[in-house]
């Protein structure tokens, strides 16, 4: 450690920046953030500072003296040349305070770190300024990884240490704490239901310890494939899971992402099309979190997009375990982006409806008879169907036989977001003609509309065209 990290209190103490231009108003922002009382002095101070800082700083436009410096706890030195932030630097020194050169480390008492700013919490990244830019790199890794609303937390678990002082022996508070910070309460706060986590925490604080064992289980969308494509929540989470039950959708790259020690349970459907049965794997979130841990639900796509989310959500909260949503980008919306293509436009397309080809528990070619197919024609807008592979031959005849056009565009996308994408594109009475000439065996999601025909990708001749070139 070269330099001493030390977080200052600035609350209406004198900070001067000596400096009117662009750095000086962005060291201006950084210090009135702590409420510094700020001054700033230099001949000249251009307008945009003039403007923003308006009211909330004194600004003098002239030379700084060395009485301007002796009455400031820190000095900022910015947007001079080095000749001049040498004289200024000397003139600051003088005063004997803390001393910042904007960008000249050799001139510095201090240098200020990247920041992460949750309120409360802030963590400072400092390289000493040999590498400013990997400082920021790993702030903005570190972004990635702390909730929005930790400050809150923080703010929350100040407002019950007097209780917690009071009811729970100093031999098991710290036990106390870590459990708070791992569990549901901390969760509900982090996602803003801070009255429902103030009704647990009472409970918390009041009930014996031996009860204490709620884990908690997130419900968290993967996205279509691409790693790039989670959430920052969900990344977090898969961070900070002790146990993830994933699908067959979920790709390695995501799971690499998880923590390093997190259990891991595949409960998607094997090759031999045996999955782990709905119920067995509620019960196991069930049990899993009733031992205390944190349980992720990995699911591909959206959890509550064809994905069951709801279910287990049903099922979770009859069991009185706590449960957390979090949403994941849809096959839909990602494999169309991955297209570059709208799935609606204001030329084209209205409105877009999400259907799945399969119902429950049914297993015949027909297209999903809880769907009403002949509504669907007649909408004339984009749709995109889940799960409909296997059955594109009779869902085409059936919007067919309802009024669609056989030549609405459709395009077919497999694997969308990932590297073996694939994208085949054509008219809705060759639908399935146009699947087995694409060779489409995974997951792939069909879009029928005329939007289908901006898609990037592979048009495959039409039957018709054939047929007239071998004529
Ligand atoms: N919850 C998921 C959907 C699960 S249903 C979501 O929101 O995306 C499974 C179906 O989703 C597959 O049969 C396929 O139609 C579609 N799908 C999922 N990932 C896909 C991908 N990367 N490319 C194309 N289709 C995909």
């Amino acid at each position: 450690m070269k330099s001493f990290p030390a977080h200052i209190d600035l609350n209406n103490r004198p900070v001067l920046i000596i400096g009117g231009g662009p750095a000086a108003l962005a060291k201006a922002r950084l210090v009135l953030a702590a409420d510094a009382d700020l001054t700033v002095i230099a001949p000249k101070i251009a307008a945009e500072l003039q403007l923003e800082l308006d009211g909330v700083a004194r600004l003098i436009e002239r030379e700084p003296t060395v009485a301007d410096v002796e009455s400031s706890v820190m000095v900022f030195i910015a947007d001079v040349d080095e000749a001049t932030a040498r004289r200024w630097a000397d003139v600051a020194r003088m005063g004997g305070v803390l001393l910042n050169v904007v960008d000249q480390p050799a001139l510095c008492d201090f240098t200020t770190p990247s920041i992460v700013d949750r309120e409360r919490v802030t963590i400072s990244i400092s390289t000493d300024g040999a590498a400013p830019v990997l400082a920021k790199k790993l702030r903005a890794d570190i972004e990635a990884l702390l909730p929005a609303r930790l400050g809150a937390l923080a703010d929350f678990a100040a407002s019950y240490r007097p209780s917690v002082k009071a009811r729970i022996p100093a031999s098991e508070r710290r036990a106390f704490w870590e459990k708070f910070f791992d569990g549901p309460v901390a969760a509900q706060v982090l996602t803003g239901e801070e009255q429902g986590a103030h009704e647990q925490m009472l409970a918390l604080i009041n009930r014996p310890q031996a009860e204490e064992k709620t884990g908690v289980v997130h419900i968290v969308g993967a996205g279509p494939g691409d790693p790039e494509l989670l959430t920052i929540k969900a990344l977090r989470l898969l961070q900070q899971a002790d146990v993830i039950l994933y699908d067959r959708l979920v790709s390695d790259e995501i799971l690499s992402m998880a923590r390093r020690d997190a259990e891991r349970f595949y409960v998607g459907k094997a090759k031999s099309n045996h999955a782990v049965p709905q119920e067995e794997i509620e019960a196991r979130m069930i049990a899993l979190a009733r031992e205390g841990k944190t349980v992720v639900r990995l699911k591909g796509g959206d959890p509550f997009v064809f994905g069951r989310g709801g279910e287990e959500l049903d099922a979770l909260r009859n069991a009185k375990v706590p449960v957390f949503a979090t949403p994941g980008v849809t096959a839909a919306t990602g494999c169309a982006a991955s297209a570059n293509m709208a799935l609606t436009h204001r030329d084209y397309a209205q409105a877009v409806t999400f259907v799945t080809g399969h119902a429950k528990g049914e297993a015949d070619p027909a297209p999903n008879p809880s769907i009403d197919w002949s509504a669907l024609a007649a909408l004339k807008n984009t749709l995109v169907v889940y799960m409909g592979v296997s059955k594109a031959a009779s869902i085409a005849a059936k919007l067919i036989e309802h009024g669609r056009e056989p030549s609405t565009p459709v395009a077919v996308i497999e694997n969308g977001t990932r590297a073996n994408q694939k994208i085949v594109k054509g008219r809705l009475s060759e639908l399935d003609r146009l699947i087995d000439a694409g060779a489409i065996t995974g997951p792939a999601l069909l879009v029928i509309g005329e939007v289908a025909a901006l898609a990037d990708g592979e048009t495959l001749l039409s039957i018709a065209d054939k047929q007239r070139l071998v004529a």
